[in-house]
């Protein structure tokens, strides 16, 4: 039996070690593939872009520690897959499997709202490596000519806290070297209320982030709809410009 598993992150990761438990090696292959060697840890992204941590320092090779374990790794991207021919295929092989768990991730669909980018519009985002990088290069670049900023989320997002964790970030970087004045900010949410993170919120959470951002003299959003970002302004669905 051959079980393959697309994606070398917390999804993937965890089906390849629970199945390696539960599945004798001698009856049971497992496949893990993935479009990078490393494992990233996602959740630090927010600290590549502020420059305090490199993509290196918050990752590690999987082929060592899946190998250890009796998990093939293959580092290649799966560019489609024939579920009729049960068959995977990536750049460089074709895999034969009996079961196959796809854990691919999230696609961001920054084409939904105009300018988001960062690769196709000016908008910056922390959601992935290679977006975190870019980010790291702007905020940098920031940082020599600081004006007003406009940090949130778009209608529809489902990760709504690298935003807040941004937000904290920047403010924080801000005035450390003295420049919150040259810097104001706004918070702009599709939620209905601050820290709601499309969970209803929880404890009192709403309160605390409130709290926080008038302590920061940040300006803040809910309900709202960005529906536009070009090289200097953010518009949102009632027509405001920032
Ligand atoms: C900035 C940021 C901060 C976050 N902070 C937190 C937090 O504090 N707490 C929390 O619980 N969650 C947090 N999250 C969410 C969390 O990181 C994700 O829920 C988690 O990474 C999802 O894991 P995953 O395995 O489903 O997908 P991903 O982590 O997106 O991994 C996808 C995997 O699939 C592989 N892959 C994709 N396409 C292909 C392909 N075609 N071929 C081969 N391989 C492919 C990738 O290489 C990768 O290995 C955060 C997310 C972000 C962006």
């Amino acid at each position: 039996m051959h079980i393959v598993i697309i994606g070398g992150s917390f999804g993937g990761l965890n089906v390849a070690y629970d199945l390696r438990r539960l599945l004798p090696r001698k009856n049971h292959k497992i496949t893990v593939i993935a479009k990078e060697p490393r494992f990233i840890f996602i959740p630090s992204l927010p600290w590549v872009t502020m420059g305090s941590k490199t993509i290196d320092e918050i990752s590690f090779e999987l082929k060592g520690p899946l190998n250890s374990k009796g998990i093939d790794f293959v580092a290649s991207t799966v560019s489609s897959i024939d579920p009729g021919a049960s068959q995977v295929f990536t750049t460089t092989e074709t895999f034969d499997y009996d079961y196959l768990v796809v854990a691919t991730g999230h696609r961001s669909a920054n084409e939904a709202v105009p300018g988001l980018g960062p690769f196709d519009g000016p908008g910056h985002s922390l959601m992935s490596p290679a977006e975190a990088e870019e980010a790291r290069d702007a905020w940098t670049a920031f940082l020599e000519n600081p004006g007003p900023m406009v940090i949130g989320c778009a209608p529809g997002a489902s990760c709504l806290g690298p935003a807040y964790e941004f937000l904290f970030e920047a403010h924080h970087a801000l005035k450390q070297r003295k420049l919150c004045h040259k810097a104001p900010m706004t918070f702009i949410t599709p939620e209905p209320f601050l820290g709601h993170f499309g969970v209803g919120g929880f404890g009192a959470i709403r309160q605390f982030l409130e709290a926080e951002l008038e302590d920061r003299d940040t300006r803040y959003l809910t309900s709202t709809a960005i529906t536009k970002i070009t090289e200097d302004s953010v518009e949102t669905a009632d027509g405001s410009v920032f």
